[in-house]
């Protein structure tokens, strides 16, 4: 270890965006105001309009949080059998499959973007299968094309785990406006947050009143049940953060890219990594994640454990994989490449307000550490 290169305050892998204080505080004036807290309020309507304008797509609906808005979607399908998803993800694209009452078939995934294998994905399908349930990993769009055609030609639903894509564009299009439906989270960790949060966009303005219901136990009317829901409605303080950051998302995202370039910039050629995060020509990215791989497991280990010395916090993500939980043991199964890829992926400190000299200083620890 080199002593002087030590941070002098914990450097987590990510840190919570706060809006200006006093922004937050107009909108929880009007709270006091209005004694309205949830089920559909101002604040939560207004943030809806917003959001519209933001993502540029006309459907959208607003939940307690990402993942509920997942099950909600899955339940509002009507999905029955199979659903074929990625075992690289967050434990939340699976646990959505199955709280749903669905199998989940796992597909292996490509090597630059992390994605579903599209390749691989039709040898999957059976007689059982119902959807598609792919995640933009890091930001980084699915094979959009592939997954519509092969949706088509077999009749599936998709749905998108756009978790970390909040703001992603390609060719101008918003990642909002692909598959059936779309899930971001609004959680306080990802690019843009309403403290706890979540978003559906989709297709066919027909879900719209049923995903109403089912975000609020199912009560069509107030004289009638129609599904059994559940409770996964958006609050007002949810929504005046999430009016509150989306002030400043464009600004935020800028910052990010500068974190981003400042990484490329001082680890570039450094042989003991043999992946920096892409980028792709037709895609406006939001820079949510920055992970690396190394040449190997042990590698990785070792450099995740020795940045704790100097107060850099990174994280094994993801690692383990889904089909390596044991929750879920019946499931497991060969995945060569995501394997490949977990036992070496590192996502490095990645914020809006991760300073320039920081991002410097842990490139330059990175580097001794690595004997570079
Ligand atoms: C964060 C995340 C979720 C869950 O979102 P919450 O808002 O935390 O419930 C789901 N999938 C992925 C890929 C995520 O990163």
């Amino acid at each position: 270890m080199l002593t002087e290169l030590k941070i002098d305050r914990p450097i987590h892998v990510t840190k919570p965006k706060l809006p200006d204080f006093e922004l937050y505080k107009e909108y929880i004036e009007g709270i006091w105001e209005n004694q309205w807290l949830t089920n559909d309020g101002p604040l939560h309507e207004q943030f809806k309009e917003n959001l519209k304008d933001y993502l540029n797509v006309s459907n959208l609906e607003l939940f307690t949080n990402g993942h509920l808005a997942l099950e909600t979607a899955i339940k509002a399908l009507d999905l029955k059998g199979e659903v074929i998803t990625t075992p690289f993800t967050f434990a939340s694209t699976t646990h959505a499959i199955v709280n749903s009452g669905l199998t989940p078939v796992f597909c292996d995934i490509e090597m630059d973007s992390f994605t579903i294998d599209t390749d691989q994905l039709e040898k999957h399908i059976t007689s059982q299968t119902c959807a598609i349930l792919a995640v933009h990993v890091f930001g980084l769009p699915c094979n959009l094309e592939k997954i519509e055609e092969l949706a088509k030609k077999h009749n599936l639903a998709v749905i998108y785990d756009a978790a970390h894509t909040f703001g992603v564009e390609i060719n101008g299009r918003s990642i909002a406006d692909f598959g059936d439906v779309s899930m971001f989270s609004f959680h306080s960790t990802k690019v843009f947050h309403s403290i706890e949060g979540g978003l559906l966009s989709f297709q066919d303005e027909g879900l719209k009143q049923k995903l109403k219901a089912l975000k609020n136990f199912g009560i069509t009317s107030q004289d009638s049940v129609d599904y059994v829901g559940t409770n996964a409605k958006m609050n007002e303080f949810q929504a005046a953060m999430g009016l509150s950051n989306l002030q400043t998302i464009d600004e935020d995202i800028s910052k990010r890219k500068l974190v981003h370039e400042t990484y490329i910039e001082h680890l570039n050629s450094v042989e003991a990594i043999r992946h920096l995060p892409n980028s792709m020509e037709n895609v406006k990215h939001n820079y949510s994640y920055f992970p690396i791989l190394l040449h190997d497991q042990e590698t990785r280990d070792q450099l995740h454990e020795s940045l704790k010395n100097y107060n850099v916090f990174t994280r094994k993500y993801f690692y383990p994989l889904c089909t390596d939980f044991s929750c879920y043991a019946e499931y497991q199964e060969d995945m060569p490449k995501a394997t490949f890829v977990s036992e070496r992926i590192l996502c490095l400190p990645m914020y809006t307000e991760l300073e320039t000299e920081i991002v410097q200083q842990i490139c330059s620890i990175i580097r001794f550490e690595l004997g570079e």
